[in-house]
């Protein structure tokens, strides 16, 4: 059975599933905007970090320079160690003392010539000698302190001392009068980067896990330290602060959970609309296949419907019939008992025929008090019978109306398929038969046979 032919609108599922896939898609670009952005906070948190290391050794090393030229700034001090040479005096000032009371682990005092005057070490660094301080770089730095620039009072560099990294630090005794560096005398100290000193500037500067690593060093999360010599002896790393690790689950859950809610909410709706538009389509549809009053095909579909028959059944050789009803005497029903009335009788005619026919055969209206039958694969004795049994029962079956009993006869006209090129012409021949149905008296049937009606007789 065809379908009239239906306006094809972009399918709601495509709709359904393109929404789906740019919501998909913004998904993914929002989440590429959030991973740029996490990334950047990563790396901003990088840096920050990093300068955070190496402000804290600038501000490490000012305080130690503030403790260098504070004894190296000091005639009395120059007096005792270079001229009088006090050595008790040189331990109890300036030697063990700034050992004792800050966190330096050796103090030298250098005369001209890079001759040691005085030095002191930790005990716990005390196998350390003045000669291999010299060989790890102290010569070079004091090179570069005796180079004078103007602007450092005191150098600092890192030195390798039996595989431990020492920070050093040297400056110029200085006349107070003058402010004149005095040269050649040098005042050297200097601490070990050990983890003690280091966790106490991880303390300090909020550095988690400040650690010297001296093999497999590289420039991420760390600052290189190198020696005088331009050596590097290894990098102070710490733990990296990555903010996208504490905040991507966190976004990614809230992101998700949208996407998810919003992604429902459109499906949600967009099938609804489906559900709806196919409902009113399938009204739209009956509403312009069917007749209203008594739901039978309406006269445009049945011709279609009709003519399709009419096709197969060429295409296969088949036989097919055609009953064409007109019921008699129906204006004066509709005078008699009212246009309602008139309206029952046509809705009891459809139903009584639906009873005497197959599932297959195809019912419709096609004029006022006008059906046809079209019956698949049905010869004329197939098509006379029914035809019979409609009349037969329509006669036998009163309608009640008002307590009125209301009688119903019909006129039925049968053209069978033989080689009619259309239709319509099919319709007409039953048509013609229905007519002389009439003209025989009405409740009776005609079936057209080679252009004259004939009587109830196949033969
Ligand atoms: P005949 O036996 O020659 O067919 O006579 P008839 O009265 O049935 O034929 P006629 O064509 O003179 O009248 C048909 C009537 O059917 C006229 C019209 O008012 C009535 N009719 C057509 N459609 C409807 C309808 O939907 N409802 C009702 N109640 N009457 C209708
Ligand atoms: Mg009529
Ligand atoms: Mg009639």
């Amino acid at each position: 059975m065809t379908r009239l032919i239906v306006q094809q609108f972009v399918s709601s599922k495509s709709v359904i599933s393109i929404i789906s896939w740019l919501l998909s898609l913004m998904a993914i670009a929002l989440l590429a905007c959030v991973y740029y952005f996490l990334s950047t906070l990563d790396n901003l948190a990088e840096s920050e970090l990093k300068q955070r290391a190496e402000l804290a050794l600038y501000i490490e090393n000012e305080h130690h320079e503030d403790i260098l030229s504070e004894y190296a700034f000091w005639n009395f001090a120059y007096q005792k160690v270079y001229v009088d040479f006090d050595p008790e005096w040189v331990e109890r000032n300036i030697g063990q003392y700034l050992l004792d009371h800050y966190e330096f682990d050796i103090s030298i005092a250098i005369a001209p010539g890079d001759q040691m005057r005085a030095m002191s070490v930790d005990e716990q660094e005390a196998n350390l000698t003045y000669e291999q301080i010299m060989d790890a770089g102290l010569s070079q730095l004091l090179t570069a302190t005796a180079e004078g620039r103007e602007q450092e009072e005191s150098l600092n560099g890192y030195l390798k001392l039996n595989e431990d990294v020492y920070y050093f630090l040297s400056g110029h005794f200085v006349e107070e009068f003058t402010e004149q560096p005095r040269p050649g005398h040098y005042l050297v100290l200097g601490i070990k980067v050990d983890q003690e000193y280091l966790d106490k500037l991880s303390l300090n500067y909020q550095l988690d896990d400040l650690v010297l690593v001296t093999e497999g060093t590289s420039l991420k999360n760390s600052l290189l330290l190198y020696s005088p010599k331009g050596e590097e002896l290894g990098a102070l790393t710490w733990t990296p602060f990555v903010p996208s690790k504490a905040i991507l689950p966190k976004i990614a859950l809230v992101f998700l959970s949208l996407l998810v809610i919003s992604i429902c909410i459109v499906r949600h709706l967009l099938k609804k609309e489906q559900q709806d538009r196919k409902a009113y389509e399938e009204r739209l549809y009956r509403e312009a296949t069917t007749d209203s009053l008594t739901k039978v095909k309406n006269r445009r579909y049945f011709m279609e419907l009709g003519r399709n028959e009419l096709r197969v059944h060429h295409y296969r050789q088949k036989g097919m019939c055609l009953l064409f009803m007109d019921i008699d005497h129906f204006k004066s029903i509709n005078d008699q008992y009212g246009h309602r009335a008139g309206d029952q009788a046509l809705v009891h005619f459809v139903t009584l025929c639906k009873q005497n026919l197959r599932k297959s055969d195809i019912i419709g209206r096609i004029g006022g008090e006008e059906f046809a039958v079209v019956l698949p694969e049905a010869d004329i004795d197939a098509a006379l019978e029914v035809a019979q049994r409609i009349q037969d029962n329509l006669r036998d079956s009163d309608l009640l109306i008002n307590k009125q009993r209301l009688k119903m006869t019909v006129s039925i006209g049968i053209a069978t398929l033989s080689n009619e090129p259309s239709f319509e012409l099919l319709l007409e021949h039953a048509d013609t038969a229905m007519y002389e149905a009439k003209g025989a008296g009405r409740d009776t049937t005609r079936f057209y046979k080679h252009g004259i009606a004939v009587a109830n007789s196949a033969s």
